[in-house]
């Protein structure tokens, strides 16, 4: 009896799972998720039991306002399906929000923010305005929060594998190349200076999330450390994407998702990446955002 269950614990699939072709835990000793280190089932069951609410914060400013349907539809096929969701929009133009049927415990809520001049202000305004809005309303609404860029769609589970206090996803451009490539703000009058010789990762600001009180802290810090910026007349040169990594080299994530977690349609899908769980749709910059360029 006792070695027949030890045999059946054994021989079953979910403990056969793992990956030799890819890294799976950082040099801190966290998860590094990637598809074939996790079996949906056990670990949903883990999640169903809390029965967490997830936040999903989402920016649609001018033009953007046209990725929302198609994201919130995928997402509903996709993001943490079985699991409690609000979608937090925010936007300058409440009317064009599409009236999307969502699964039971799901719901959307519609927060007015400024229209802006700049593609610039609105990327960087995201950690402002999250900071205020958790303040203000989604501490008392949920568990966890994601922040995400809107222009995407979701293509396959996106699920509790990747909830944690603070979980980051490798930007797809650099999860292969070396410290010395990474787009880090290398000037140290900014306060998202990283010196050359330090660095983990290069994680993307399109999709990132975590517990509340900890995405909380990070979301104020680095709306803080940009005003600091502001003030002395310089900005991030991947404005909040910048101060994010900064953050994150020493506060660390206490997970890392692969750029399974985040692709794009302007790149070529590579051998490790298995599924592609969300990707960022071709769009024509010059007249989407206010004032074009990329
Ligand atoms: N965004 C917006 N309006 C703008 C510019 C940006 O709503 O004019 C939001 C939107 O959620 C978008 C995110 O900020 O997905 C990041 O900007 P973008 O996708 O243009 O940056 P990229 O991914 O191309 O670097
Ligand atoms: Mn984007």
């Amino acid at each position: 009896m006792f070695w027949s269950f030890f045999r059946l614990k054994y021989d079953s699939p979910s403990v056969m799972q793992g990956r030799r072709d890819v890294n799976c835990v950082t040099n801190w000793n966290v998860p590094l998720v990637w598809e074939g280190t996790f079996d949906p089932i056990v670990v949903d069951s883990i999640y169903k039991k809390l029965n967490p609410r997830i936040a999903v914060i989402l920016f649609a400013v001018g033009k953007y306002t046209r990725f929302l349907k198609a994201f919130i539809e995928s997402g509903e096929k996709n993001f943490m399906v079985g699991f409690r969701v609000t979608y937090y929009i925010f936007t300058d133009h409440k009317e064009e929000v599409p009236k999307v049927a969502l699964a039971t415990g799901r719901n959307i809520t519609v927060l007015p923010v400024p229209s802006a001049t700049r593609w610039q202000d609105v990327v960087l305004g995201r950690m402002k305005w999250a900071t205020i809005a958790i303040d203000q309303q989604v501490r008392r609404e949920a568990d966890y929060v994601f922040m995400m860029d809107v222009d995407s769609i979701f293509y396959h589970r996106f699920g509790a594998e990747s909830l944690s206090r603070l979980s980051a996803v490798l930007h797809r451009a650099f999860y292969k190349t070396t410290r010395a490539h990474f787009p880090y703000e290398r000037r140290p009058e900014s306060q998202a200076y990283i010196p050359a010789d330090e660095g983990d990762y290069y994680y993307t600001a399109a999709v990132w999330g975590g517990y509340l009180e900890d995405m909380y802290k990070l979301v104020k810090h680095c709306h803080e450390q940009s005003e600091i910026d502001a003030k002395n007349k310089i900005e991030a040169v991947w404005q909040e994407e910048s101060h994010l990594n900064k953050y994150l080299l020493y506060n660390k994530p206490t997970k890392v998702l692969s750029a399974e977690y985040l692709w794009s349609a302007y790149d070529k899908v590579p051998e490790d990446i298995k599924v592609v769980r969300i990707s960022q749709l071709v769009k024509n910059y010059a007249e989407v955002r206010p004032n074009g360029g990329n």
